[in-house]
C-alpha cells in the first residue's frame, strides 16, 4: 500500500466529489474535484521541475486554500513541505533558507524581491509568488500542467515535512516528520475526537504551524469533512459562520478573544460538537467562563511540532471527564513518562521530565545530529522539554493519575537559592488575586540567588494595583523562596503568533 499521506486523505474522499470541501470568507467554494485537480496540477508542476528526490519546498505565504493545496501536492509529489511563519523577516528567513536548502522557494509577490534575492544567493533553483487572491506565478506556470495526476508512492519512513519550532526557548530547529508520522497522528485523532463526514470545521488557525496545518486540516481532510476558511481569527466572522460549524481549534488566546464578546453565547455555538485548545496553556478562568457561557466543555490537548498530537483530553464522557488545567491522557499508541534528573519515573503528583515514544514522534532535527542525540535518551525516549505530572491535584480536586498536567518548560524553571521553583505555581496563586487577569513569573540573574522569581502581572482595565500590595498578599500564602522579588504590573504580555507567552522577551526587559 502507498503510505504516502496524500494517499490517505483520497481514499477518504466523498463518494460525491462535487461536495463543497472549502467555503472562504469571501464566498468561495472548493469542491473535494477541485482539491484534487488543483493539486495535481501543482504537483505536476512540482515534478516537471526535475527536482532531487527529497527536495524542500520552502514556503512562507499568506494563509489561502491554494496554500493548503501547494501543501498537499508537495505531498503527492513525494518532496518534503517546508512552511515558515508569514511574521518571519529577512534575517531569520535567511537562516531557515541556508539551513534547509530548499530547491524550491515560494512567497508572496510583496516579498519577492528580497526573497529571491536571498534564495537564489543560498542556492535555490525556483523562486514562485502565491497570494491569498489566487494571483502570482505559481498558480500560473500549475495551470499549464494536467489536472490529472498519480500520488508518489512513499514508505512510512520517508520525509514529508519539516516544521521549523515556534523558538520560544530558543532557535527554532526544523523537526523531520515523515509521513507515517503524520498519518498515524491523523487516524488517532480522527477516531479520538469523533470526526464524521458531515463536520464542519471553522478553520482561522495559520497554516504554517502544526494546530493548523496538521491537527485542523488533516481532520477534515481524513474526514472527507467540509472546511469554513477564515484567514485568521476575526470574531465578527467567527460570530457568523460559528452557528453553521461543528468543530472549531484554537489557540488560548481566540477562546478569550471570542468570551471578550458579549454576542458570543450559547446560540452561537448550538451545532458545535467540539471545540479543541492547545500550543499554549488555557487558563482555568478561561475553561470554567467558557462552559458558563456556552454550556460547552473545551477539550484540551497537548503536542508539538516534533510529535503532532501526544495527549487529549476525553471526547466521550464514557472515556472520562474533561479535567481543566490537565491536558488529559496519552492518546492511543503514544507512550508518555514523567521522570525525574536521573530519568527514574516519579509517582503519581510529583513533577518531572515529560518524555514520549511512539509511531507519531519525529526521527530528529534537520541537519543538528547532536540536538537530535541530546534530546533522545538512550533507550529512545524524546525529551519534550516540558516539565509535568501525572495525577496530583489542581485547587482542592484530586486529579485522576493517568492525566496528565503541564507544569511549564524545563527552560523556565527558576532555580533560587538552591531550591526549584516552578513558575506556573506561583502564576495560579497570582491569578487567584482579585483583579488580575493572567501573570508570567520568570527567573532573572541575582548576585546572591542564582536567579531571583520575578512576576509580570497583568491587571483588568480599570483596577489599580500596587506591587507591592501582590508581594504582601503572596506572603504567608506560599514559601518565601518563592515569593516574587519584583512586581511588574502591565496591560498585556508579549505573544507569539501561536499566543505562547514570551518568556524570554520578558527575561530580556526585567533583568536587572
Ligand atoms: P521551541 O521548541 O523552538 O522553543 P515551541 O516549543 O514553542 O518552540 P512548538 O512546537 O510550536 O514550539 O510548541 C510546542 C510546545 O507548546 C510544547 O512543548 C508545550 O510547551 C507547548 N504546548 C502545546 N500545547 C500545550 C498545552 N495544551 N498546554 C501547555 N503547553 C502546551
Ligand atoms: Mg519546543
Amino acid at each position: 500500500m502507498n503510505a504516502n499521506l496524500y494517499a490517505l486523505f483520497e481514499a477518504a474522499f466523498p463518494d460525491d466529489r462535487q461536495r463543497c470541501c472549502i467555503e472562504t470568507h469571501d464566498g468561495l467554494y472548493y469542491s473535494w474535484d477541485d482539491l484534487d485537480r488543483a493539486t495535481a496540477k501543482l504537483a505536476n508542476l512540482l515534478r516537471a521541475l526535475d527536482l532531487p528526490e527529497g527536495s524542500r519546498v520552502a514556503v512562507q505565504v499568506e494563509k489561502s486554500p491554494e496554500a493548503l493545496f501547494l501543501y498537499l501536492a508537495t505531498l503527492r509529489a513525494g518532496y518534503v513541505y517546508l512552511p515558515l511563519n508569514t511574521a518571519y523577516q529577512e534575517a531569520e528567513i535567511e537562516y531557515f533558507i541556508g539551513n534547509a536548502e530548499p530547491a524550491v522557494v515560494v512567497c508572496s509577490s510583496k516579498n519577492f524581491g528580497w526573497v529571491s534575492k536571498l534564495a537564489f544567493r543560498l542556492g535555490t533553483r525556483h523562486v514562485f509568488t502565491l497570494d491569498e487572491d489566487r494571483t502570482g506565478s505559481l498558480l500560473q506556470r500549475a495551470a499549464e500542467h494536467s489536472s490529472a495526476f498519480t500520488t508518489v508512492a512513499c514508505k512510512d519512513a520517508d520525509l514529508a515535512a519539516i516544521l521549523y519550532t515556534s523558538g520560544t526557548t530558543g532557535r527554532s530547529k526544523g523537526a523531520m516528520l515523515s509521513h507515517g508520522n503524520l498519518s498515524s497522528n491523523a487516524k488517532v485523532l480522527h477516531k479520538a475526537w469523533g470526526w464524521r463526514s458531515d463536520d464542519v470545521l471553522l478553520h482561522m488557525l495559520p497554516l504554517f504551524h502544526v494546530h493548523g496545518l496538521f491537527v485542523a486540516s488533516h481532520g477534515a481532510l481524513l474526514a472527507g469533512a467540509k472546511t469554513i476558511w477564515l484567514p485568521k481569527l476575526d470574531v465578527a466572522q467567527a460570530l457568523k459562520h460559528l452557528p453553521r460549524s461543528t468543530v472549531m481549534m484554537g489557540v488560548p488566546t481566540y477562546y478569550v478573544r471570542l468570551l471578550a464578546e458579549p454576542r458570543f453565547d450559547e446560540l452561537a455555538c448550538e451545532n458545535m460538537r467540539l471545540f479543541v485548545s492547545g500550543s499554549a496553556p488555557l487558563l482555568m478562568e478561561t475553561f470554567e467562563s467558557f462552559k458558563a457561557r456556552t454550556g460547552q466543555t473545551i477539550l484540551e490537548r497537548y503536542g508539538m511540532s516534533e510529535t503532532v498530537m501526544l495527549v487529549s483530553n476525553p471526547y466521550d464522557p464514557k472515556d472520562g471527564e474533561r479535567i481543566g488545567g490537565t491536558v488529559g491522557k496519552p492518546l492511543p499508541g503514544v507512550s508518555v513518562r514523567v521522570v525525574d534528573g536521573e530519568g527514574k519515573a516519579c509517582a503519581p503528583g510529583v513533577i518531572g521530565n515529560v518524555e514520549v515514544r511512539g509511531p507519531n514522534v519525529f526521527s530528529g532535527y534537520w541537519r543538528m545530529p547532536e540536538k537530535t542525540k541530546e534530546e533522545f535518551t538512550a533507550d529512545g525516549w524524546f525529551k519534550t522539554g516540558d516539565v509535568g505530572r501525572f495525577g496530583g491535584a489542581i485547587g482542592d480536586r484530586t486529579v485522576p493519575d493517568d492525566y496528565l498536567t503541564i507544569v511549564g518548560r524545563s527552560k523556565d524553571l527558576i532555580i533560587s537559592g538552591g531550591y526549584n521553583v516552578y513558575p506556573k505555581e506561583i502564576e495560579s496563586f497570582i491569578d487567584d488575586l482579585p483583579g488580575v487577569v493572567e501573570s508570567a513569573v520568570i527567573g532573572v540573574p541575582h548576585p546572591d540567588f542564582g536567579e531571583a522569581v520575578v512576576a509580570v502581572v497583568v491587571r483588568q482595565s480599570g483596577v489599580t494595583m500596587e506591587p507591592s500590595a501582590v508581594i504582601a498578599a503572596l506572603k504567608g500564602r506560599i514559601a518565601n523562596f518563592k515569593v516574587p522579588k519584583q512586581v511588574h504590573v502591565v496591560d498585556e504580555l508579549p505573544r507569539n503568533a501561536m499566543g505562547k507567552v514570551q518568556k524570554n522577551v520578558l527575561r530580556d526587559r526585567y533583568a536587572a
